[in-house]
């Protein structure tokens, strides 16, 4: 019986509605987020917001969160370059993933939360990973999951669960998950404090929350709202 987890927990719609279920889930839940340079410092504050608020709201849930660890990873601006870290433009690469692509980014996540869980004595890693609709990242693939799971789980000899929820959803479906989990309440919450968009935008809002309207990562949650307000399968 699993009932204490580690959310990777980065201040955006999948990682909160990842949050919102443990929470619903499991006795203690703890959350880590990762500081690695990010273009913009917007999601680092939309973490603390978004924890404070799932406090204030939901005293079913307020219990059970414990203590939030943000871990430097400024190390990763040294071995990769991409626009999530650098002021470069997105574009597609030729290896047909998007430039904002971390090499091994979600392994060293994995492996570091795993290494706080062991310490903090806490069983199930949970983590917003999709196959479905993402842009394709390999290490968010089911299969190196799996392969994360039993590696992390060998090689530090304690029995690790990786949670997966959102693995093969889409956006409309998160935005269901949300609602099932927390009720309009939650929704409310992921639209106006969650934080989703590439360059850090929080002044235009639109009906789905604040962003730019035009990155992918906008694109994607704009669609995926629009197919769960409209009621529909979102593709
Ligand atoms: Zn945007």
């Amino acid at each position: 019986m699993h009932t204490t987890a580690l959310v990777l927990f980065s201040g955006g719609q999948d990682s909160t509605t990842c949050l919102a279920q443990a929470l619903s889930r499991y006795q203690r839940v703890e959350t880590v987020g990762f500081d690695y340079g990010q273009r913009h410092s917007v999601e680092l504050q939309a973490r603390l917001v978004v924890l404070q608020q799932l406090r204030a709201q939901f005293p079913q849930w307020a219990g059970k969160l414990g203590e939030d660890h943000v871990l430097d990873l400024a190390v990763l601006g040294q071995v990769s370059e991409t626009s999530l870290t650098r002021d470069t433009a997105f574009k597609m690469e030729s290896s047909g993933l998007p430039n904002t692509f971390v090499p091994g980014r979600n392994l060293l996540f994995l492996t570091l939360a795993a290494a706080l869980a062991y310490r903090r004595d806490l069983q199930v890693l949970v983590t917003g990973v999709c196959e479905t609709d993402f842009s394709g990242y390999p290490d968010c693939r089911d299969d190196t999951i799996k392969a994360m799971q039993l590696a992390l789980s060998l090689g530090m000899d304690k029995r690790f669960l990786i949670d997966t929820p959102l693995m093969w959803i889409d956006k409309a479906a998160t935005w269901s998950m949300a609602e099932a989990l927390g009720g309009p309440a939650l929704v409310e919450l992921v639209i106006e404090h969650t934080h989703t968009c590439y360059l850090g935008d929080r002044t235009h809002r639109q009906d789905w929350g604040y962003g730019c309207g035009a990155c992918p990562a906008c694109e994607l949650r704009s669609r995926g709202y629009a197919a769960y307000a409209a009621g529909l399968p979102a593709r």
